[in-house]
């Protein structure tokens, strides 16, 4: 195609005025315009089709134009697309409460629906505060986290994040000071020794009456460094948050459905937390919803306090339309025996990426479910590496030292290869 200047392309016109994550305004960084998307597929304004590598950051797990997905969206715009949630309730939201009561532990079993992963973690740190509020300890009001962790971009969000990576120092004091721990030591798969835990330890024993809730991602911290730790580590964490009286959060927004290989990562560790944020792949990438589950500890404390109420109510809370999309991608997900095609494509990437091992820019692979991850000795040039990666006919978006792939779970072990030798290619290449 020629591109004239009568017709300019959707990336050319996009440069004026559209503001892209993490980016500067008049970005020159390279951008793509895609048309449309099919299973794994994208479909490129220039004609190409790439393999989508990130399932859309790590949501669509069924992959694009799902015609059960098509169809549950369809249905319920034809019967409604929105209603308020003050005082009026619907079956969506109801049957995706209901559904996900029954496939997360027993003690979970209250669900409070929001717009996106960073508003349920809003609302989890809210619970967490308003719970000892209720209960007579309201002196408990930080947060310990994780180094490399990540948590989302609002501001309660932020605060748990990476404190480095989070860029806490850009927004100086409007951001509450919690407290961190090293990310754990304790790879997957390699035991946790008390000496792993003792810095977590060290933070509660001092710090117990002013902390409301531990916040971590279990098993795979994603955003903040794609590393993968051991399930004894949170099942340590679980008993120190019960002798130091402390809440425990557990955040499945990357986790969730199936990605580590199991449908929640607690499940690795058979630890329960008091509450739980979902998003990302809940609507299988469909529609931005999140949800935040907690014990009826939490709810009944928050409810039988002062207050009488939680306070939180987005505008858009419990959208039938994203409602109705993730009652039928998680019941596409049980029917479809995701934990095999989570398996085989775990055995796909190991078998894919370990001749990136060899590579001397290469300081680490490491597979978990669904998750391939190349570390790098030093940061990949995005603008770069970007064009080489659509050149080769895949979409993959790293970041730091990190080449890694989280692709849609219906992606084929001919994909993974192709998606595996350019990742490896690219380094090469390029390193
Ligand atoms: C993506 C993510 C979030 C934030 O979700 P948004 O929908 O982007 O607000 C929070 N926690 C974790 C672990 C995530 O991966």
């Amino acid at each position: 195609m020629t591109e004239s200047k009568a017709t300019p392309t959707l990336a050319q016109r996009d440069r004026a005025h559209v503001w892209h994550p993490y980016a500067p305004a008049d970005s020159d960084a390279p951008l793509y315009g895609v048309t449309s998307a099919d299973g794994v597929r994208l479909q490129l304004e220039d004609g190409r089709e790439i393999i989508d590598g990130m399932s859309s950051w790590w949501c669509a797990v069924h992959g694009y134009n799902h015609p059960i997905l098509n169809t549950a969206v369809n249905e319920q715009i034809q019967r409604m697309s929105h209603v308020m949630f003050g005082g009026l309730t619907h079956g969506p939201a109801v049957e995706l409460a209901e559904l996900l009561v029954q496939i997360t532990p027993p003690a979970l079993d209250r669900v409070f629906f929001s717009d996106s992963g960073s508003v349920a973690v809003e609302v989890a740190l809210k619970m967490a505060l308003q719970y000892w509020h209720a209960t007579g300890q309201p002196q408990k009001q930080r947060f310990i986290a994780l180094r490399s962790g990540y948590h989302g971009d609002t501001f309660g969000a932020m605060s748990v994040c990476d404190p480095v990576t989070g860029m806490h120092h850009l927004f100086g004091d409007v951001l509450p000071q919690h407290l961190f721990a090293p990310a754990p030591d304790c790879t997957f798969g390699s035991g946790c020794s008390s000496a792993d835990m003792a810095p977590m330890r060290q933070l509660l024993s001092k710090n117990h009456d002013s902390v409301a809730a531990v916040i971590l991602e279990p098993i795979v911290q994603g955003a903040g460094g794609m590393r993968f730790y051991d399930p004894a580590y949170l099942q340590q964490l679980s008993l120190l948050c019960e002798e130091f009286n402390c809440l425990l959060i557990f955040d499945e927004i990357a986790t969730g459905f199936g990605r580590t290989g199991k449908l929640f990562a607690l499940e690795h560790a058979e630890v329960v937390p008091d509450i739980l944020c979902l998003g990302k792949a809940l609507t299988g990438g469909y529609m931005s919803l999140a949800a935040t589950l907690c014990n009826q500890r939490v709810a009944n404390g928050i409810s039988d306090g002062d207050a009488g109420a939680f306070m939180h109510g987005p505008t858009f809370m419990g959208n039938p339309l994203a409602c109705a999309v993730a009652c039928a991608s998680i019941k596409l997900l049980l029917e479809n025996d995701w934990q095999a095609r989570v398996q085989r494509i775990n055995n796909d990437l190991q078998q894919g990426l370990a001749p990136a091992a060899e590579l001397p820019a290469v300081a680490e692979v490491r597979c978990l479910g669904a998750i391939g991850v190349i570390e790098l000795h030093e940061p990949v040039n995005m603008a770069q590496i970007q064009p080489m990666f659509v050149e080769r006919g895949v979409w993959l978006r790293p970041f730091g030292k990190l080449v890694y792939t989280m692709p849609p779970f219906i992606t084929n072990s001919a994909d993974i290869a192709t998606l595996s030798a350019a990742m490896i290619d690219t380094i090469d290449s390029l390193c």
